[in-house]
C-alpha cells in the first residue's frame, strides 16, 4: 500500500501511467485531473464517473494532499494569510492579495530559505527543507478552497508568484514539476504570464529556467553595487551584479510585453539615492525591464527603516521620468497581519542545511 502517494505530485503523464497500472484505461486519467484540477473535489467518491471499483483502488492508495491551515488571517484590507502545516508538522506562510482587476497568490517554496537577505524576516530562519511538487501545488489547492474559488467564471486567484518563504531556484525540481501542474490547460490552466518566479539571482539555472518553463521572471536586486548588495543579497558573492545582469541582457523570449521586473527594497539611507537611481537606470537600460520599488516593511528586530514618502517618489521620477524605465511602487498589503513583502516567517525549528536535498546550482 502506497499510502504516501499523493495526488497532486502526479504530472499528467505520471497519473496516465500510474491509472494504466492499475489496470484501467488512460482516459480515466483525463477524468481525475478535470475533478481535482477543474472542479476541485477533494474525495474521490465524489466523482461520480469513476467506476466504484477504480475509486475503491483510489481510496486505499492515494491521498489529495490538502494543506491544513494552522490558522487563516484577514487584514482590514483584505489581504489573506494562511500558515499551512506540512505532514511533517513544518509550516509555511501562503498569502493572497486581491485587487480590483486581479487576485495574486503568493506561495512558498521552501520551508524557511538557504539565503540570508538581511532586509527580509524569512531569511532570519534557517533553510528547514524544501517543499515537494504536491506541497507548493497544494498551497494553490488549498487556498482555492479557503477562497471558495473553484468552478466560477471569475476567477479569484488569477496570478501566482513564487515570491513567499524560500528561493524557488534552489528547488528548482519540484518547483518545476509545480509549475507544469499549475499550467496544464485541462486543468488549472494558469497562463505563462500570470505566473511569475522571484529569484534573488541563481544565475546558472536562470539561464535554463526560459527553455523549460518560459514563466514571467522577477530579480530581487535592491542594490546597484556589489558591496551593498553583498551585504543586503549575499548570494551576490557567488554571482555578482554584472553577472547576474548579463545573463538577463540575453533571456530570450524578453520583449516590450514581457519584461523582466526588478525588485528594489526601499531602504532609508542605505541604496535610496537620486545618485543609486540614476545607477539602476544605467545598469538596466540593455535589459526589457520594469522596477518595482518596495517600501520597506519593518518587522521585529530588523536594522533597517523605510525610506520616506517622498524619497521613494523622487527615485520613482527618477527611473520613469528621467530614466525612462517604467517604474512602480508596490503598496504595502496585509500588514496588520505581517504578510507583507520580507515579512514572512515561521517557527518551524531549525535542522541542518546538509539534509537539504535536491538543491541543485549546476
Ligand atoms: S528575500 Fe527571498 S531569497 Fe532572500 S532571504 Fe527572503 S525569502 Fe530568501
Amino acid at each position: 500500500m502506497s499510502e504516501n502517494l499523493a495526488i497532486n505530485s502526479l504530472l499528467k503523464e505520471d497519473l496516465k501511467q500510474y491509472i494504466v497500472k492499475l489496470g484501467e484505461k488512460q482516459y480515466r486519467a483525463k477524468q481525475l485531473w478535470r475533478w481535482i484540477y477543474v472542479n476541485g473535489v477533494k474525495s474521490f467518491n465524489d466523482m461520480s464517473d469513476i467506476g466504484v471499483n477504480l475509486r475503491n483502488k483510489l481510496n486505499y492508495e492515494v491521498s489529495f494532499n490538502r494543506l491544513d491551515a494552522d490558522t487563516h488571517q484577514i487584514s482590514e484590507d483584505g489581504t489573506q494569510k494562511w500558515l499551512f502545516s506540512l505532514k511533517d508538522k513544518r509550516k509555511i506562510e501562503t498569502v493572497f492579495i486581491p485587487e480590483a482587476d486581479r487576485g495574486t497568490l503568493c506561495i512558498s517554496s521552501q520551508v524557511g530559505c538557504t539565503l540570508s537577505c538581511s532586509f527580509c524576516h524569512t531569511g532570519t530562519m534557517a533553510l528547514v527543507r524544501n517543499l515537494t511538487a504536491d506541497e507548493i501545488v497544494g498551497q494553490v489547492l488549498s487556498a482555492k478552497d479557503s477562497l471558495f474559488d473553484w468552478g466560477s467564471k471569475n476567477r479569484k486567484i488569477t496570478n501566482i508568484v513564487f515570491m513567499g518563504m524560500g528561493e524557488p531556484l534552489y528547488n528548482y525540481q519540484e518547483v518545476t514539476k509545480a509549475i507544469k501542474i499549475l499550467l496544464d490547460n485541462e486543468g488549472l490552466c494558469y497562463s505563462r504570464r500570470k505566473i511569475t518566479l522571484s529569484t534573488s539571482g541563481v544565475v546558472p539555472i536562470i539561464q535554463k529556467l526560459k527553455k523549460e518553463l518560459d514563466v514571467s521572471l522577477a530579480i530581487s536586486l535592491h542594490a546597484v553595487n556589489d558591496k551593498l548588495r553583498n551585504e543586503l543579497v549575499p548570494i551576490n558573492k557567488k554571482w555578482p551584479i554584472k553577472e547576474l545582469l548579463s545573463v538577463l541582457e540575453v533571456y530570450p523570449g524578453v520583449n516590450n510585453a514581457r519584461r523582466i521586473t526588478f525588485e528594489y527594497v526601499m531602504l532609508d539611507g542605505v541604496n535610496d539615492s537620486i545618485v543609486e537611481a540614476k545607477k539602476l537606470v544605467s545598469l538596466l537600460k540593455p535589459i526589457h525591464a520594469k522596477v518595482n520599488l518596495i517600501p520597506f516593511n519593518p518587522w521585529p528586530g530588523s536594522i533597517y527603516k523605510c525610506s520616506s514618502e517622498q524619497t521613494i517618489k523622487d527615485f520613482a521620477d527618477e527611473i520613469c521620468n528621467n530614466g525612462g524605465i517604467i517604474a512602480t511602487v508596490r503598496h504595502a498589503r496585509g500588514q496588520d497581519i505581517q504578510a507583507a513583502c520580507g515579512q514572512l516567517k515561521s517557527n518551524s525549528e531549525r535542522i541542518g542545511r546538509e539534509k537539504i536535498k535536491n538543491i541543485n546550482t549546476t
